[in-house]
């Protein structure tokens, strides 16, 4: 599924639930706080936990400038959560306390959405940015806690009384301006590897922006407006959380096993693919070619007299000859053919789509590509003999041993050359030598 309809798909089903959240919100509004506010703290650690694990994996610094951040900000609404005149454990703060503590957790969301846009490519400074992060939510926390800070709270609208006093009010202007500035960055970005947060920073953010303007303009925080604020910040959270947990488990996973399976399936002296994607490709190959009927070609060959090179010239210029060789290989071969080292001095290629009546040029072109005398170490010339086989239909496995009794023959007529043939189901194949000019 398309992210953005995996979005639509998620919006759907949190819309879905606020109906039923709202219920509860007018039956029991501690109880309606109390579950979202776990909800976004156990998230905003999660969100800590996801992109510190997974740092080292992610190419985008998006959740490890995000961590800290929502770390610091998921221990105020802990507090904020106890502070609520329902739980009251944090003595007779009252309304005023949870919503300082409350401004205070916004402040540190929306600077870590702010910084995570602004410095999204650097992921050095992880400590700093944590004692930063967990020290302002220390300071703001004991501020709020031992009621320095001015009153954030009034006598207002409302049932439950209260306003948030012009000095309350001034935080959310910072927070506004601060999503604000998020916001226009995000939309100004080139689409890159970093789409997928950047959709879901630019939704979160416009989410908790939202938020807090439904907050400010709460006269009655139990009411529609101080439910819109919670709701919304919800669906925020739980946005952002997706994409993290996709960027933090599911790609770097992805990533890991993509990167496994193409090591399990390259040399690791030439980078070429090794016998196990080799024989993965022919199958692939050879269906390919019986289902479109374009000139599948296998051409193995192996290096002459490559023990005496060793021997002469040690085995670490042995492994330098073999490199070389490699190298012209894949400058010799299509993006679409398959070059590979079958083992020791010996390499294979499939060619696919060529034209019986090229087939002769290129596979002459290989054998002479390999003799430059350039191409190697100035003092060793290099030939190699070989065997080229057209598929004709059938069994893979029989375009091998074809292609294998070639180059024997080749080898036992004096090397240097390749013969080429077309393998006929079950008939007599008729050889054409490729000798050098
Ligand atoms: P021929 O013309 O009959 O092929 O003669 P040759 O000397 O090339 O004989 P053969 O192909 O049987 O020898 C392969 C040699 O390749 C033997 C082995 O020492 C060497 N070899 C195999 N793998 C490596 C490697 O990874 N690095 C190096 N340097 N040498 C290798
Ligand atoms: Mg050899």
């Amino acid at each position: 599924m398309k992210h953005w309809k995996r979005d639509l798909a998620l919006l759907a089903v949190l819309l879905a639930t606020g109906a039923p959240l709202y219920a509860l919100s007018l039956a029991d509004f501690a109880l309606f706080h109390l579950l979202i506010g776990m909800f976004t703290t156990l998230a905003g650690g999660l969100i800590f936990t996801v992109s510190t694990l997974a740092q080292r994996f992610v190419r985008t610094a998006f959740l490890t400038q995000l961590g800290p951040g929502f770390l610091a900000a998921s221990l105020v609404t802990f507090l904020h959560l106890a502070a609520s005149p329902d739980i009251g454990i944090l003595g007779e703060g009252g309304v005023d306390l949870g919503m300082q503590l409350w401004t205070i957790q916004s402040i540190l969301l929306a600077v870590s959405i702010f910084l995570a846009v602004l410095v999204r490519r650097s992921k050095d400074g992880h400590g700093r940015r944590m004692l930063g992060y967990l020290s302002f939510a220390a300071v703001g926390s004991v501020l709020a806690l031992t009621r320095v800070l001015p009153a954030f709270a009034q006598p207002g609208q409302g049932p439950l009384g209260i306003a948030l006093t012009g000095f309350g009010v001034s935080f959310e202007y910072l927070i506004v301006f601060l999503y604000l500035c998020a916001m226009a960055l995000l939309a100004t970005w080139k689409r890159g590897a970093d789409e997928t947060m950047r959709q879901s920073m630019l939704g979160a953010s416009v989410l908790f922006l939202l938020a807090e303007i439904l907050y400010t303009f709460a006269a009655d925080p139990t009411g529609f407006f101080g439910f819109g604020a919670h709701f919304v910040r919800l669906i925020g959270f739980a946005l952002l959380f997706r994409s993290i947990v996709v960027e933090g488990i599911r790609k770097p996973y992805e990533t890991v096993f993509a990167e496994l399976n193409d090591l399990s399936a390259t040399d690791g002296l030439t980078g070429l693919s090794n016998y196990r994607r080799f024989r993965e490709r022919l199958g692939q190959l050879c269906e390919d070619a019986e289902r479109t009927g374009k000139g599948l070609y296998l051409l193995v060959f192996d290096i002459d007299f490559f023990k005496a090179i060793n021997d002469a010239h040690g085995h670490a210029l042995g492994d330098r000859v073999l490199q070389e060789v490699a190298r012209i290989l894949r400058d010799c071969v299509r993006d679409t053919d398959v070059a590979c080292r079958q083992g020791g001095d010996e390499f294979s290629v499939l060619l696919f789509d060529v034209p019986e009546a090229a087939a002769g040029g290129i596979v002459d072109r290989f054998r002479r590509a390999f003799a430059q005398p350039e191409v190697t170490d100035e003092r060793i010339r290099l030939t190699v003999s070989g065997g080229a086989v057209r598929f004709g239909g059938g069994d893979p496995q029989a375009l091998l041993v074809e292609a294998d009794r070639l180059l024997y023959a080749a080898k036992n007529d004096g090397r240097n050359r390749i013969y080429l043939t077309r393998a006929e189901q079950g008939g007599e194949t008729a050889a054409e030598a490729l000798e050098s000019a």
